[in-house]
């Protein structure tokens, strides 16, 4: 028999890291966990550690890794503790590593998810807004470096699956008319407008199908989530953002859909389970038992269709917006996003003001070319430095 794959899980204390480490725990005769990072949790990682005995764990500072390398040193685990992004990036490249999950949430994944990628390796990506940030450069290192990139966001890891194996040739010439990504429209989707301004976090963090970070789920409900799918689906599929239509389906069964020019439309459909998209790109091209049950159409009965309410979501316009002006404007929208949704979990700012402040710095900037990585930060950046800006403006 083979021997197990080793994989690196970035961001094994999120919830996308815990369900991977889930499937990964089923078959333990396939693979490995070869190192996994968390950024807070800690008593959680350790845990995980104890569990998964990973050759390396990387945390965010010296003062960590040390308390973590005692304690797990006191209960004769032998892993290894690494610090921060340099640590990140190690593990991501190491050459004992087969498979990468990058499902750091945010910006900060960017870096050690490219360092895998420039290695090489087989990508497992849930990191999204790395591939917004970057788009052009990360697929450019992905051709360059015969990375294997496998889509974990359940809607692209559905398109991928509906999609023939050389899609690469491009959408036209495989007879794809229409890429079709399914969105569930969220907590919000019904609740009246008036009533936004004064929705709360803890409203915003329930969403009705899915269980994920903070982070994600308020994406979800402004449905810019699905704004950075569009553009990474542009990405990942060689898509044009025309290309792509956004379908609210609330019960978030079909996970997306592909529109081939005969007629035929091809959908993937699933329990909402991350860990089915998950043991799909491990086992890729083979399939894996996920431990997710098996879909029961008669409990679900229905499926319902809606068009997307722009004036509702603003997000979404926002982010098709970007998606087609390019260059530095995916970055910003990014990074603009980032900093309003953290305000807006620590209260800092109304759930209506979130697109309302992304578009305030959006219109403050002209978009420029991204030729390299220091270009895509400095565009972060500076999106940041406006959105405090305009938090402390709008706080006096
Ligand atoms: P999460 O908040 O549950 O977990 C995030 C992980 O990133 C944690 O391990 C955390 O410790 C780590 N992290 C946070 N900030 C960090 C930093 N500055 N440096 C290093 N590590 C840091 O998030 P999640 O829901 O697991 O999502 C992770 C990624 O996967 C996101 O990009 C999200 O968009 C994507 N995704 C998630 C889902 C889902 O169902 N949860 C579905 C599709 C895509
Ligand atoms: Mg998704």
């Amino acid at each position: 028999m083979s021997q197990p794959q080793w994989i690196t899980v970035l961001g094994a204390t999120g919830s996308i890291g815990l369900s991977t480490l889930d499937v990964i725990a089923r078959h333990p005769e396939r693979y490995q966990v070869f190192a996994m990072s968390g950024y807070s949790r800690l008593t959680e990682l350790r845990a995980l550690c104890l569990k998964h005995t990973p050759r390396y764990c990387v945390v965010p500072n010296p003062i960590a890794a040390d308390e973590l390398q005692r304690s797990l040193q006191a209960a004769g685990c032998a892993t290894e503790v690494l610090v921060g992004e340099e640590g990140l990036c190690q593990v991501a490249a190491a050459p004992e590593v087969d498979a990468v999950m990058a499902a750091i949430v945010g910006a900060a994944g960017l870096r050690p998810t490219l360092a895998a990628v420039h290695a090489g390796k087989k990508i497992l990506l849930a990191n999204k807004e790395a591939l917004v940030m970057s788009g052009a450069l990360f697929m450019q290192a992905v051709q360059r470096s015969g990375s294997v990139l496998l889509p974990i966001d359940s809607e692209h890891n559905a398109i991928f699956q509906c999609l023939p194996q050389d899609f690469a040739r491009g959408l036209t010439a495989v007879g794809v008319r229409r890429i079709l990504l399914t969105a569930s429209g969220g907590p919000f989707r019904q609740t009246p407008l008036a009533e936004l301004e004064q929705v709360t976090p803890a409203q915003a963090c329930a969403h009705p199908n899915w269980s994920m970070g903070r982070k994600i789920s308020v994406d979800s409900a402004t449905m810019m989530n699905k704004g950075l799918e569009l553009i990474e689906a542009c990405w990942l599929f060689d898509a044009r953002p025309e290309q792509v239509e956004v379908v609210v389906h609330p019960q978030s069964v079909i996970h997306s859909l592909v529109d081939y020019v005969d007629g035929s439309v091809l959908a993937q459909l699933g329990n909402p389970d991350m860990r089915t998209p998950i043991a799909h790109a491990l086992a890729w091209p083979q399939r894996l038992d996920s431990g997710v049950a098996p879909l029961d159409l008669f409990s679900i009965a229905r499926l319902d269709f809606q068009a997307p309410d722009e004036q509702r979501f603003p997000c979404l316009r926002l982010a098709r917006e970007a998606a087609q002006a390019g260059g530095s404007a995916p970055a910003m929208l990014n990074a603009a996003n980032e900093v309003a949704v953290e305000a807006f979990l620590q209260g800092r700012l109304r759930y209506p003001e979130i697109a309302r402040m992304i578009a305030a710095v959006l219109e403050r900037e002209a978009v420029v070319p991204v030729d390299d990585l220091d270009a895509v930060f400095a565009a972060d950046g500076r999106a940041r430095m406006l959105a405090e800006q305009w938090l402390s403006r709008r706080g006096q």
